[in-house]
């Protein structure tokens, strides 16, 4: 079910509790403003999550509320993992789901990571 993304956080989401370290995921990086790990249902051959430490609905809400040194930890760490994942030279996409309309199901900002393969027109239409 897409989230309304105007809600405040809660702090009971799934990628908090990835945070907390209270359930498992299948980690490839952290620091002290991201933690990266594996999509647990991959729609490509890579699909890694992106997560800002802090807490923040979407990417609406980090560009509006985040400091500017957590805005720019999260922005280098993306672009470190796909760069430690070797997705630089084939290339790779990124993906921020915000709200409804796009399908948002997990209220805490994370960015999506594909690679591996090419990967269809940006829509999918
Ligand atoms: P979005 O539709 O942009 O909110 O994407 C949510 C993503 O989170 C989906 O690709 C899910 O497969 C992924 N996901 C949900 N729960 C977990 C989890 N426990 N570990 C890793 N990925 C997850």
């Amino acid at each position: 079910m897409p989230i309304d993304a105007t809600k405040p956080y809660d702090p009971s989401n799934i990628f908090a509790r990835i945070l907390r370290g209270e359930i498992p995921s299948k980690r490839i990086y952290e620091d002290d403003h991201a933690l990266a790990f594996h999509d647990i249902n991959p729609q490509a051959p890579v699909h890694i999550l992106v997560i800002p430490k802090g807490a923040y609905v979407s990417w609406d809400d980090f560009s509006e509320r985040g400091s500017d040194e957590e805005i720019a930890g999260f922005i280098r760490a993306v672009g470190k993992v796909a760069r430690d994942m070797g997705l630089v030279a084939r290339g790779y996409r990124l993906l921020a789901n915000i709200g409804r309309l796009a399908g948002q199901e997990v209220p805490h900002l994370h960015v999506h990571i594909f690679g591996g393969q090419p990967l269809g027109p940006m829509l999918g239409r």
